[in-house]
């Protein structure tokens, strides 16, 4: 594990492991420690505001602990959050991407008319994993006409290999596992 800077530091004493969750075998990380901890989650969303303050219109938030993390960011931003949201949720008309999952698939959706042409978008979420998800966010985002700038994540981990299906697209990972 790399925890070089101060905000991977703060992310590893944070996030908690909670073995065989949801399901035998997966370890989850739980944000829900960093969350609750005011100036610890504060420090988190100004370091990803910093980075990205000038350089994108829109922060897309992947359903449901992107959205935690992608309207704070926003918000500092000055500029707008927009929802990607697993089928069925978001009224029409919509933008759906299918992707696998270890068994089975799953779809996810974002309106058609979120961003308008041009527009420069960060991708949000708390952890990339096999990465498809956050590939079919990518390719949503694009299909509605706007440009990922880049696809940032608290977590990465990078034994499952998810960068690979983001060949191409900067991806920025606050901790590397
Ligand atoms: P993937 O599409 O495999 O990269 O999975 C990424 C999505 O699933 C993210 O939205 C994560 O919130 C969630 N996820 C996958 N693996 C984990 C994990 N080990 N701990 C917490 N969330 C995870």
């Amino acid at each position: 594990m790399s925890a070089d800077g101060s905000v991977a530091d703060l992310l590893s004493r944070h996030v908690r492991d909670v073995p065989d969750f949801p399901t035998p075998g997966v370890v989850f990380k739980d944000i829900a420690p960093l969350l609750a901890d005011g100036p610890a989650f504060a420090a988190v969303i100004a370091d990803l505001a910093d980075r990205y303050r000038g350089r994108v219109d829109a922060v897309v938030g992947i359903e449901a602990r992107g959205f935690v993390l992608a309207a704070p960011v926003a918000v500092a931003l000055g500029v707008g959050f927009v929802p990607v949201r697993k089928a069925g949720k978001l009224p029409g008309p919509v933008w759906g991407a299918e992707y696998d999952l270890e068994y089975g698939s799953a779809t996810i959706e974002v309106q058609q008319d979120a961003f308008g042409s041009g527009r420069r978008v960060l991708v949000l979420d708390d952890v990339l994993a096999t990465g498809g998800t956050a590939e079919a966010t990518c390719e949503l985002v694009e299909r509605a006409g706007a440009e990922v700038v880049e696809v940032a994540v608290l977590m990465e981990l990078s034994f499952l290999r998810g960068r690979d299906r983001l060949p191409g697209r900067t991806l920025h990972p606050l901790l590397t596992i």
